[in-house]
């Protein structure tokens, strides 16, 4: 198949690179001059594990194009993908289609009859209908408008796409499902489950889903603050209700709660579908506020850690990607995390193995360190944001010997009490008993 992709970010870069492992002609589109030139020089724009060689394999065998004229990419395609950006929208939290509008508008120019416009990018239900309005409007006959909802994780991206659990196609006639099941077949030949909706199902799928797992992040958090105040141990708690084949064990780790460029988004994306709908989601909309609430909390912990308050006091961090494998940095915990130390007058020191270059971009006044013990060297208690497999397997005698305070806040359960405890540090994690009990123990 010959597929144009709109929209050369982590999902459209990721999903046409795979596209073309599959055996198919991918153009990729990007309106970024800078992107593209980069990707044509085997730069990616992105960090993410496998990518430059999957990227660089398919463009020397000819299947991967990169192009920042969408012209030439559409007119020769069977589908169009657009995996452009869907930001939350400032003010109200509804999902900005500006860019994906402006990308059928441009697309309808040079569409051939036949082909298939697909959204990749998450769009609220409805958005299908919205494009087929405007291709008609711009005279576009013959081409059909489906969904196709993409729940790569980035940091896994590349094994999420090759090895999908579900498929989902929201498609109004056969000719669209037709062209997609061909895109998709050599996962089917890996037993991939794919899943034929309509079209607003298969746009609010996405949505439910990554509600649904906020919900699961914002219930197990929750039930951390029970565990510490009664003396429980959240970890030994999502063990035991994650082994139950209903619950499932994913996304039952306590932490600082949820960011990254999709939940914060989508839930509030919902939130104001539901509103527009007169449908009201209180499960969600309690989600939001509950994780809303977490960040400050997190703050607030760490001050408590400090000894109740962190003017004048030196704090290492591990960790500002939203999460570990990624360089990115939107709606990442670390942020309202970091800027509520510094308004508490704490002077902060943080290490990131791949998030330095769009950390700088974000926060001012903090120093950035080269390495995890670099951070710590001087600091009153070090504080692990991002659960990065190598903090999971830090020198701890070592983390002790550089720290001015002896204090390890470890807000992803990366280490054990005791360890941290042989080592000569204070430690707190999340949900493991109580705070204030093991503080002074
Ligand atoms: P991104 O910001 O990384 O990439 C979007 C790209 O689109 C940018 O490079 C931008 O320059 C380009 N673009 C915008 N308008 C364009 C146009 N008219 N023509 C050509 N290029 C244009 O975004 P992303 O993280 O890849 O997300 C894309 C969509 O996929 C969003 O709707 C998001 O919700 C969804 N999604 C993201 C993830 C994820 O993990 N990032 C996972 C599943 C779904």
């Amino acid at each position: 198949m010959r597929i144009a992709m709109i929209g050369t970010g982590y999902v459209g870069l990721v999903s046409g690179a795979c596209f073309a492992d599959f055996g198919h002609q991918v153009c990729c589109v990007d309106k970024n001059a800078s992107k593209i030139d980069g990707l044509n020089n085997g730069v990616m724009p992105i960090w993410e594990p496998g990518l430059e060689a999957l990227v660089t394999s398919n463009a020397q065998r000819g299947r991967l194009t990169f192009t920042t004229d969408l012209a030439s990419a559409v007119k020769e395609a069977e589908a169009v993908f657009i995996a452009v950006g869907t930001p939350a929208r400032r003010g109200d939290g509804h999902a900005d289609l500006t860019f994906v509008f402006e990308a059928v508008r441009e697309l309808a120019r040079f569409i051939q009859p036949g082909a298939v416009v697909v959204t990749k990018s998450t769009v609220p239900v409805g958005t299908g209908d919205r494009i087929e309005a405007i291709l008609r409007e711009e005279g576009v006959e013959g081409v059909s408008v489906a969904s196709n909802p993409e729940f790569l994780r980035e940091g896994a991206a590349i094994a999420d796409f090759k090895h999908p659990d579900r498929i989902v196609v929201g498609a109004e006639d056969d000719h669209a499902q037709e062209v997609l099941r061909e895109i998709y077949r050599p996962l089917f030949l890996n037993r991939a489950p794919i899943l034929i909706t309509g079209r607003r199902t298969a746009e609010l799928t996405k949505y439910a889903a990554n509600a649904f797992l906020a919900v699961k992040i914002s219930f197990i958090n929750e039930m951390a603050n029970l565990c510490e105040a009664v003396d429980a141990d959240v970890q030994d708690i999502a063990r035991g209700i994650g082994l139950d084949n209903r619950i499932g064990p994913k996304f039952l780790h306590a932490g600082p709660g949820y960011g990254g460029s999709c939940f914060p988004k989508d839930t509030l994306a919902l939130l104001q579908t539901a509103d527009e709908a007169g449908v009201d989601q209180r499960i969600v909309r309690t989600t939001v506020e509950v994780n809303d609430h977490r960040k400050l909390e997190m703050a607030e912990r760490v001050a408590e850690a400090a000894g109740g308050d962190l003017k004048g006091k030196r704090v290492a961090i591990l960790g500002l990607a939203f999460k570990p494998n990624t360089d990115d940095m939107r709606e990442a915990p670390s942020i309202p995390i970091v800027k509520a130390m510094i308004d508490r007058g704490a002077e902060v020191a943080a290490f990131d193995p791949v998030a330095r270059e769009q950390a700088e971009k974000i926060f001012e006044g903090i120093e950035f360190a080269d390495d995890a013990y670099a951070a710590a060297t001087g600091a009153d208690l070090v504080v692990i944001v991002t659960e990065w497999d190598e903090f999971r397997a830090l020198d701890l005698d070592r983390m002790a010997g550089a720290l001015r305070g002896k204090v390890l806040v470890d807000l992803r359960n990366v280490y054990d009490r005791t360890e941290a405890e042989e080592a000569g540090l204070t430690y707190f994690g999340v949900g493991r008993g109580r705070l204030h009990r093991h503080a002074s123990a």
